[in-house]
């Protein structure tokens, strides 16, 4: 469908540090092979996705999430008949930079960091954790992506401007990321609104009844399913409907991208990348319905008595735990106190914390008291 529009792995610009090619993957499907086998990859298995891990198993966890986005972003990509392996990578790597205890985490650490006149941001975390964190080859360190790679993880889902930073200006902040990049902060939408209904369901907060109240289009699809398993149990019909409402976000993303690529008039990568906008995008009923469901998942899950307080909690831990570090870096394990001695002491501290599980965390913060 929009095969002239795929990034080819051919063009790719390469590596920071040059590497012969492998005899039989290209270049995209080894960096999706190297965010797979990264330490930051497992972690996300110990990493709060909205409700945290222990009242029940079925709840996502942020590896789960990843897996369901990457899933996704698979799907639209081979059906608009782009570059699914670049797809892949960056769905798999798009959480890499995830604090602990998830937005109250990225919350707490930004504002610890504002104190210093600096910011927090997960997508330029993610960055340094692959060029820096991760150590496993001898001639380089971190991961040595390739720069789409790179490019779409602090890409996929913001454009920069330029003169931010030395560092964000060497991803061409002018342009738009390849149509690969920008699919990914949409299927992560579809992903996590439509998993977000789901365990907020197992977790007795809403119904589809109300759902249907607040979410017109997901009000035809729970009819559909009730005349047609009028007998199912509730859980299975909330299950069929909510197959049929990731069908219906997807088809939407798939066509919406499809049509504005078309009324854009783009031929080729480079009118993608030179387009004032990004042409990823829904169809007008999957918009609607993604600004419903949003609106109805703050309002009846993300703003309920539960999660609120759970999130006043870790920000409070996080806050402490912070200021512990900072007050003796020897605190921390090598290499990290040692690179407080030659770095600012909290970003230091930041990177440190941001790296952590939910579990680990924990385990400091325990030691502590
Ligand atoms: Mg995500």
């Amino acid at each position: 469908m929009l095969g002239h529009l795929r990034f080819p792995v051919a063009r790719s610009r390469g590596r920071k540090y040059p590497e012969l090619h492998h005899p039989y993957r290209n270049e995209f499907q080894r960096d999706r092979d190297r965010i797979v086998h990264a330490r930051a990859f497992r972690r996300l298995e110990d990493k709060t996705q909205v409700f945290a891990s222990g009242i029940s198993d079925h709840f996502r966890n942020r590896l789960t999430h990843t897996i369901e986005v990457a899933q996704i972003a698979r799907t639209v990509a081979s059906v608009l008949d782009l570059d699914v392996d670049l797809t892949e990578t960056l769905a798999l790597a798009h959480d890499f930079g995830h604090p602990p205890f998830a937005h109250a985490g990225e919350k707490e650490l930004d504002s610890q960091m504002r104190r210093f006149g600096e910011s927090f941001e997960h997508n330029l975390h993610a960055l340094r954790l692959v060029e820096r964190f991760e150590q496993r080859y001898a001639r380089f360190p971190g991961l040595n992506l390739t720069f789409e790679v790179r490019e779409g993880i602090v890409k996929h889902s913001r454009d920069l401007t330029p003169g931010q930073s030395l560092e964000l200006d060497q991803y061409l902040p002018e342009s738009r990321p390849p149509l690969e990049a920008q699919l990914i902060d949409l299927a992560d939408e579809v992903a996590y609104n439509t998993a977000d209904l789901d365990d907020a369901f197992e977790a007795g907060l809403i119904s589809m009844p109300m759902i249907a109240a607040a979410v017109p289009a997901y009000a035809e699809l729970f009819e559909a399913v009730e005349t047609q398993y009028p007998g199912a149990h509730e859980r299975v019909q909330f299950l069929e409907s909510l197959r049929l409402l990731i069908d219906l976000l997807v088809t939407g993303l798939i066509e919406g991208t499809a049509t504005a690529a078309r009324v854009a008039g783009a031929g080729g990568v480079e009118d993608v990348c030179a387009h004032r906008s990004r042409l990823a995008g829904y169809n007008e009923r999957a918009a609607a319905t993604t600004r419903e469901l949003k609106r109805f998942l703050h309002a009846n899950v993300y703003d309920s008595v539960a999660l609120r307080e759970d999130r006043a909690r870790s920000r409070a831990m996080i806050a402490e735990l912070f200021e512990w570090f900072l007050a003796d870096p020897d605190r921390m394990p090598e290499p990290h106190s040692s690179l407080a001695r030659r770095e600012p002491a909290h970003r230091v501290v930041c990177d440190y914390i941001a790296a952590m599980t939910d579990g680990f965390f924990r385990r400091c913060y325990d030691r502590k008291s």
